[in-house]
C-alpha cells in the first residue's frame, strides 16, 4: 500500500487543529493516572461498573491503576473488565480518550493523521478508529430514521483491498449486484398501441414518470414508436414503412419521440431508448443526493477510499462527524464506556453487509 507521507510544510488545517486539541488534552490529562481517574469517575457516575461476583455497583479504588474493590463482597477486579477498554494497554487508554474527544468534536481525520498526533502506530490507530465505529454502528437510532442503501450506490468510495477481496480482482469485486430482494420494482404504466394499417395491438410497459409525455402523443406518434420498439431500424426504413406519409412528417414525429425520451438514435439507427424501459432500482437508490455526496466526499477526501469490508464502519464515522445535533458532547464517550469489549478479532472478522445502513438525516449540501 502506498503511503503518502506529507512534508511538514503540507500539514493540513485539519491536522493543525488536531495538534491544538492534543496540546489542550495533554494539559488536562498530564498522566495515564489522571486519564484513568477520569474514566473511573465516568464509569461509576454513569453506573456502568458492576462487580463480576455479586453484581453490586459500589467500589473503592485499590491503587493508582485499575484495581478496584467491591464494597459488598470484597472481590477485586479491574475497572476495565467487561468494558470496551478491557485488555487495552494502559497507555492506549489515554489514546482512546483522545480519539473519542476528537470524534465528539466532529473532526474528520484518517488513521494516519491520528497516529501522527498520538503515541500509537498507524495499524493500532486504524484498529482503534474501527472499534469506535463498531460501537457507533451498534448505536444507530430507531428504524424510521434509518435507510437501507445497496453498497453499489457508494461504489466510487471502494478503492482498498481487504482480506475478502478475491485474488487479482479490484476491491469492488467484493460487491454483488443487488439481488431481487434488494431491489424495488419500478412504477410502471401500460400502454396499448394499435397499428392502424394491420390492426395489430402491442402492449408496452413504461416508467410512470413518462405518463405526462405519453398522454401528449398522437396515435401516429405511438405507431411510429411501436414500429421502432419491435424492430430497431434505420430512418429510411421507417419512412418506407410509412410511405403514405411525408417523410418530413415522419421525421418530425420521430424527433418528438426522441425528445420525449422514448426513442434513441445512433447516427441514423433508431431504437427504443433504454430510459423508456422500466428498470428495478436497488434499495437506497433514492438516497438523498446531498447525503450520498456528503458520504462519498467524506470517505474519499478523508480516507482516500476504503474497502468494501469496512464500508459500514466508515458510514458510521460519517454519521458522527456530520450529525452534530445527535452526537452531543459526552454521548460517544458514554456509548464507548457502556459498550461490551470489542476485540481485535471482532474487527478483523467484521464484514459489512451488502445492504448498508445509513442514518437518513438531512445532510448539508456539499459544494
Ligand atoms: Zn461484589
Amino acid at each position: 500500500m502506498k503511503n503518502k507521507s506529507k512534508k511538514p510544510s503540507e500539514i493540513s488545517d485539519n491536522e493543525k487543529l488536531i495538534a491544538l486539541r492534543r496540546k489542550s488534552f495533554d494539559k488536562t490529562f498530564v498522566s495515564i493516572e489522571s486519564g484513568e481517574a477520569y474514566l473511573y469517575k465516568m464509569l461509576t457516575d454513569k453506573q456502568i461498573l458492576r462487580c463480576l461476583n455479586c453484581f453490586k455497583q459500589t467500589f473503592v479504588r485499590c491503587d493508582n491503576k485499575r484495581k478496584i474493590l467491591c464494597l459488598s463482597c470484597g472481590r477485586k477486579q479491574s475497572f476495565t473488565t467487561g468494558t470496551f477498554l478491557e485488555d487495552t494497554r494502559r497507555a492506549s487508554t489515554l489514546e482512546y480518550l483522545f480519539l473519542v474527544t476528537l470524534l465528539e468534536e466532529g473532526l474528520q481525520f484518517s488513521a494516519s493523521e491520528f497516529s501522527r498526533h498520538s503515541t500509537v502506530a498507524y495499524s493500532t490507530s486504524l484498529n482503534m478508529l474501527k472499534k469506535c465505529a463498531f460501537v457507533i454502528v451498534q448505536s444507530f437510532p430507531s428504524e424510521d430514521e434509518l435507510k437501507l442503501v445497496h453498497c453499489t450506490e457508494i461504489e466510487k468510495a471502494i478503492a482498498r483491498r481487504s482480506s475478502e477481496t478475491p485474488a487479482r480482482a479490484h476491491p469492488k469485486a467484493e460487491q454483488q449486484e443487488p439481488s431481487p430482494e434488494e431491489t424495488i420494482p419500478p412504477k410502471t404504466i401500460t400502454k396499448q398501441i394499435t397499428i392502424e394499417s394491420t390492426g395489430e395491438v402491442f402492449s408496452y410497459e413504461f416508467p410512470e414518470i413518462l405518463e405526462k409525455e405519453l398522454a401528449e402523443l398522437t396515435t401516429q406518434h405511438l405507431e411510429i414508436f411501436a414500429t421502432i420498439a419491435e424492430n430497431p431500424c434505420y430512418f429510411d426504413d421507417l419512412c418506407a414503412r410509412f410511405k403514405d406519409e411525408w417523410s418530413m412528417d415522419v421525421a418530425i414525429k420521430q424527433s418528438t419521440l426522441e425528445v420525449v425520451g422514448l426513442v434513441a438514435r445512433r447516427l441514423d439507427y433508431l431504437y427504443r431508448h433504454p430510459n423508456s424501459i422500466p428498470k428495478a432500482k436497488a434499495i437506497g437508490a433514492d438516497l438523498d443526493p446531498n447525503l450520498r455526496k456528503s458520504i462519498l466526499s467524506f470517505i474519499l477526501e478523508v480516507f482516500g477510499g476504503i474497502s468494501q469490508k469496512a464500508s459500514q464502519l466508515y458510514i458510521a464515522l460519517h454519521w458522527i462527524c456530520n450529525d452534530r445535533e445527535y452526537w452531543s458532547q459526552g454521548k460517544l464517550l458514554h456509548k464507548i464506556l457502556a459498550s461490551p469489549p470489542v476485540t481485535d478479532s471482532d474487527i478483523r472478522s467484521y464484514v459489512s453487509p451488502q445492504v448498508l445502513t445509513v442514518v437518513n438525516r438531512k445532510a448539508s449540501a456539499v459544494a
